[in-house]
């Protein structure tokens, strides 16, 4: 049986909310060996053995902090694909994993396909979208291993309880990275990351302020949801850019996806189309979101949202 490596991203010592998801993936092909970077294998073995991952493997190398060099961290993945024999390693498509897994496929002289939306390792294939959302690429991969990061909540993380053996791997990797990280800024922070969330209220223009997106929050505190801007709303000012949804900001894939005062414009579509019921409101009964809504609520969205939030309050 064929073995996939998953690259288990995780920040500040928990698993990232989209790692159980990329696992449900990787099963589809064989048994799962999960490769761990930041030393704390033991720690996560408990919940991953949870999603069906029988090896943990810490990969080591003494005196590098993979979380300081990008590239050496790419080599011990690489390596640890090689040492383990997996077919093809599999990672959250997020910013640190689109980061890793190139590196990776690098350092393998591998194929490599980023924010997949489907795969298939039977006959090697992978899914994503392209050109805004407007077509579905069907990629075949000619040569094994490959590497594949795979769309947040593209996949439903499906609980397979399992015994996890954690193993720790010794690696040697080059040391003279030019990519030093010095410090990490994180913008929104106590914000909930829109590409891990299963539900997002995203404001566009008609906002017409920053304050005004605290009935967007409050909304989003009772959905556990996480809040969006379009490019207008950002572009004016009401929302910083981490906040952006669309071809030039955050790809997103939730359950569900509630665009107040939005046009529908195909730029936001594209990161956001894969959602899985997207809910319009509008005060135009004309306007292009309704035709590619699920539900649509024509009215204003400083009615409509506030009775919202006070109906699901109840
Ligand atoms: C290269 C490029 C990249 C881009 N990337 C992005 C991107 O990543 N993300 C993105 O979002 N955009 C992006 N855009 C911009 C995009 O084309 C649109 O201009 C933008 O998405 C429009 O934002 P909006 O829907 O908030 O505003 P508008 O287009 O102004 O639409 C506002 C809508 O709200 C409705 N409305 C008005 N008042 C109310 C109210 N009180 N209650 C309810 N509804 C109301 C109106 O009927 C209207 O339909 C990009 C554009 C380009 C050219």
């Amino acid at each position: 049986m064929s073995k996939i490596g998953v690259f288990i991203e995780t920040a500040d010592q928990a698993i990232k909310k989209s790692v159980p998801g990329v696992i449900a993936a990787a099963l589809r092909g064989g048994d799962v060996v999960g490769f761990v970077l930041d030393g704390l294998a033991e720690q996560y073995k408990e919940s991953l053995g949870e999603y069906g991952i029988t090896e943990l493997v810490n990969l080591v190398a003494s005196d590098i902090d993979f979380s300081k060099q990008p590239q050496a961290a790419g080599e011990a993945l690489a390596q640890g694909v090689k040492a383990f024999g997996v077919t093809a390693l599999l990672g959250v498509s997020s910013p640190t994993g689109n980061d890793l897994l190139a590196r990776a496929a690098m350092a393998l002289k591998a194929p490599l396909v980023l924010d997949c939306t489907d795969v298939n390792f039977q006959e090697n294939i992978v899914k994503k979208s392209h050109f805004s959302g407007k077509a579905i690429a069907t990629l075949e991969m000619e040569a094994t291993p490959f590497v594949c990061g795979i769309r947040p909540n593209s996949f439903d993380a499906i609980p397979k309880p399992v015994t996890c053996t954690v193993l720790n791997h010794s690696l040697t990797v080059s040391t003279d990275d030019a990519i030093t990280i010095t410090s990490v800024d994180k913008a929104g922070s106590g914000q909930k990351d829109l590409t891990e969330a299963n539900v997002i209220i995203t404001g566009g223009r008609p906002i017409g302020s920053s304050e005004n997106f605290k009935l967007l929050e409050e909304c989003a505190k009772v959905l556990d949801a996480a809040v969006g801007a379009s490019r207008a709303a950002v572009d004016s000012g009401y929302a910083p850019h981490s906040m952006q949804v669309g071809q030039t900001g955050k790809i997103v894939s939730p359950k569900l996806y509630i665009g107040c005062g939005l046009s529908g414009s195909v730029q936001h579509f594209a990161g956001m189309k894969t959602s899985n019921v997207i809910v319009a409101i509008n005060t135009d009964k004309d306007a292009p979101i309704f035709t590619k809504s699920d539900y649509g609520i024509i009215g204003d969205l400083f009615e409509v949202v506030p009775a919202l939030t006070k109906a699901l309050k109840k």
